[in-house]
């Protein structure tokens, strides 16, 4: 697939004393997921009523994952979203742990963890990214994207709808 957009974010990633900065900015539940591959408990995550269009990033390392535009309820408690924001921001790794397989999503840039992919969404995609909210942050249409690892254009500037 040939996105234009792609090959304008820099997805070289954080070196170890960037992950560290970063790292030291999270609370313990963060790190928990992040870091260590947790889950978090459903139904407290803070996206979960965040119907504004506008852009999730990790909230590692700042790179665009998903767009409020595909979100859904899935009624899991987790947020979950039809499609990622380019595919190339996200990693695939199969997870077999708890007996189960599944296929665990990770940050393309800073692999920090932010969930699983399973293939019962809905369409257009038919997939449902299960996301852990503290593992995103929310920037809405009109602000600026964050710009953690100071990379420059776009990250930092307002993205365009
Ligand atoms: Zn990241």
């Amino acid at each position: 697939m040939d996105q234009a957009d792609t090959a304008t974010f820099d997805l070289e990633p954080p070196t170890p004393e960037q992950l560290e900065d970063l790292s030291a900015d999270l609370d313990g539940d963060e790190k928990r997921v992040l870091l260590q591959h947790g889950t978090e408990a459903p139904f407290c995550g803070v996206f979960l009523d965040e119907k504004r269009d506008g852009v999730y990033t990790c909230r590692l390392c700042g790179l665009p994952l998903f767009v409020g535009g595909t979100k859904f309820e899935s009624g899991t408690g987790w947020p979950s979203f039809t499609q990622p924001f380019v595919e190339e921001h996200l990693q695939y790794i199969r997870d077999t742990s708890y007996g189960m397989v599944r296929t665990e999503i990770v940050c393309a840039r800073c692999g920090g963890h932010q969930g699983h992919v399973f293939d019962d969404g809905p369409p257009p995609t038919g997939q449902r990214y299960c996301i852990n909210s503290v593992s995103l942050a929310f920037t809405p249409v009109g602000e600026a994207l964050p710009d953690k690892l100071g990379r420059g254009a776009p990250e930092g500037e307002v993205l365009e709808g």
